[in-house]
């Protein structure tokens, strides 16, 4: 991929900020969702499986569709690019990562302020079934283990968080919570679901600060997300997509790399930071 046409010089960035989708992670062998799941679960669609009514109505079906997802992570590795992202902030620059990927590859790699718009795979919590809160007759209580909204009245006064923290995303039947007894999830924003105001806050203000921002292996299709690289193209940011598959956002913004995270961020930001 040459990016050697686009002129760089005058690009000063203080803030850089790296938006990623789950095409970042692709050539680590996990797949994106929009681009179909390989193997097993090819014929299976996210949409209908990674959301809360599916849990509700199937919890061991979704249980191990995310235990078959959770084996790509684990086995991967972070890739060129997410390497790439990490050694621009050893080198001294000021570098935020707003991630929807769930897989911890960026951390991996060593970038130390990334933002999980969409959680962690590998971390778990209860299931906040709110049809159940809303039908039940007594107000449900938080639990003091899983900080669910998830307890009745049956608490288990000796459980404690490192209890909830043991347990792991693994085949088998679907774990409780150890204090309430409510079923456990992966800490994932599902479709249909809303982002945590705390990390969509803090992605905004990443946003709004920053100088340069690289849009990377996102098709863009879902919001808020969608709309964060649009926010720093209005407020004056340079932006630049990379995606063998551009977006809409491509044509609006100040350079499009249609290749991949891999192959291009490489070069990219060593191109961008040999003039600035
Ligand atoms: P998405 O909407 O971000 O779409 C994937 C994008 O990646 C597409 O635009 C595609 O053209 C691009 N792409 C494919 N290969 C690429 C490559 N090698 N380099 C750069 N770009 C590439 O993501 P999705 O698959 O629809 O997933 C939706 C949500 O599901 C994600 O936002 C995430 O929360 C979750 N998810 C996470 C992971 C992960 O953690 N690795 C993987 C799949 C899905």
């Amino acid at each position: 991929m040459k990016i050697s046409h686009v002129d760089f010089s005058g690009w000063q960035a203080n803030k850089v900020t790296i938006f990623t989708g789950a095409g970042m992670s692709a050539e680590s062998g996990i797949p994106t969702f929009r681009d179909r799941m390989t193997g097993l679960w090819a014929r299976t669609d996210p949409m209908e499986i990674a959301t809360p009514w599916a849990f509700r109505a199937h919890p061991q079906r979704v249980w191990d569709w995310h235990v078959h997802l959770g084996g790509a992570v684990l086995t991967a590795s972070p890739n060129a690019g997410h390497r790439a992202v990490a050694d621009l902030e050893q080198r001294g620059v000021h570098v935020t990562v707003i991630t929807q990927n769930i897989d911890n590859l960026h951390q991996r790699a060593g970038s130390t302020k990334v933002i999980e718009l969409h959680g962690n795979l590998l971390r778990l919590k209860s299931f906040v079934d709110e049809e159940a809160a809303f039908a039940a007759e007594r107000p449900p209580m938080i639990c003091p283990v899983c900080n669910g909204y998830a307890a009745w009245e049956e608490h288990d006064p000796y459980a404690n968080r490192d209890d909830l923290l043991a347990i792991q995303l693994l085949a088998g039947p679907v774990p409780h919570c150890p204090g309430c007894g409510a079923l456990l999830r992966p800490d994932v924003v599902w479709f249909g679901e809303p982002l945590a105001p705390e990390a969509l806050d803090a992605a905004w203000d990443a946003v709004e600060q920053c100088d340069l921002l690289i849009a990377v292996g996102a098709s863009l299709e879902v919001e808020p997300a969608a709309s964060l690289p649009w926010r720093a193209l209005q407020k004056g940011a340079r932006v630049i997509e990379v995606n063998p598959a551009p977006t809409a956002l491509a044509e609006h913004c100040h350079a499009s790399f249609a290749g991949s995270a891999a192959e291009v961020l490489p070069t990219l930001l060593a191109s961008l930071w040999a003039t600035t």
